[in-house]
Formats: C-alpha cells, structure tokens, sequence
C-alpha cells in the first residue's frame, strides 16, 4: 500500500528537472541510490534516527511516522540518500523485524536482516546512576547479550538491563 503512495510521489514530483546537487533525486517518495531502515516499528523511528548519528549527515533523510503496514499495523521508515556504513548491530537491538533495503539504481539490490550482536559498544549508555560508567566518562559503554530469545542486554560493568 505504501510503495504505491510513495510511486506516485515519485511520478508526480520525481520527474521534475532537479538543477541542482549532482543527479540524485528524491523527493520525498523513492530514492535513486542509499537505504532504507523499514519496519522500524512505530514510534522507535526516532531512537534509531539518534543511535545511528543521522543528524551528522550531508545527504538527504526523510523519515516517515506511523507508515501503514500488513505487519505491524503502524510502522517507521528511515530514507537515506546515499550508502552510508550503518551500525547494522543496533538496528536489531531496537528491534529485530527491521530490515535495510539497499537501493541502487532505484531498485533494491540487497535486503538485509540484521542479527543481535554479542555486545553493543558505545551507542546506548547505561542508566544505572551509580554505574562506574555514569560516573567515569571516559570508559566504553558495554553491553553484552544475556537473552536471546528477548534480546536482552545488560550493561557489562553493573548487570543493568538496557532499554
Ligand atoms: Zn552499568
């Protein structure tokens, strides 16, 4: 239901002649080369748009809330205009039905399915307040598996579960 809006975003306002930045055009609706995050589920698009630095980014991201999905009823998307490195490890950590399509000449060339890591270095921080990592700044945030099944991490230093 969603790809066909989108397709016609890309036909009513794709088509148009961008002048400007290189050939890449998206507008809203499809994009020519980059990522999309998708059944990121709904309300968690944000999350992801912060674990995964996207604000630091130079190319275009559009990210749409509450997307309509067979699956999961609502869900989040995240279009990134171009192929960036992704920490593949935290996509699953903030769920693991999201899934990363990679586009390349408007078509998707790789769908991929990223797994729970061992640990997660460095991206969520422990929320212990008497953490040794609350209190000394410069030690690595370190969050090791413990669960599986219900992908549970707990915080290596004090056995806190992260959220
Ligand atoms: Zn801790």
């Amino acid at each position: 239901m969603y790809s066909t809006k989108a397709g016609m975003a890309h036909d009513m306002l794709g088509l148009k002649k961008t002048s400007k930045k290189k050939e890449v055009i998206m507008i809203i609706g499809n994009i020519i080369k980059g990522l999309v995050i998708d059944h990121i589920p709904a309300g968690k698009g944000m999350d992801l748009y912060k674990y995964l630095n996207l604000d630091e980014l130079e190319c275009e991201v559009a990210f749409i809330k509450n997307a309509s999905s067979s699956k999961l009823g609502k869900k989040d998307i995240l279009k990134i205009n171009e192929l960036i490195d992704v920490n593949y490890e935290i996509l699953a950590f903030v769920d693991p039905k999201i899934t990363v399509n990679v586009i390349e000449d408007g078509k998707r060339v790789k769908k991929i399915h990223p797994e729970l890591p061992d640990t997660i270095k460095n991206v969520i921080k422990c929320k212990n307040p008497r953490c040794i990592t609350s209190i000394e700044q410069e030690l690595e945030q370190n969050f090791k598996l413990s669960d599986k099944e219900k992908g549970i991490y707990r915080c290596i230093y004090c056995d806190t579960k992260a959220e």
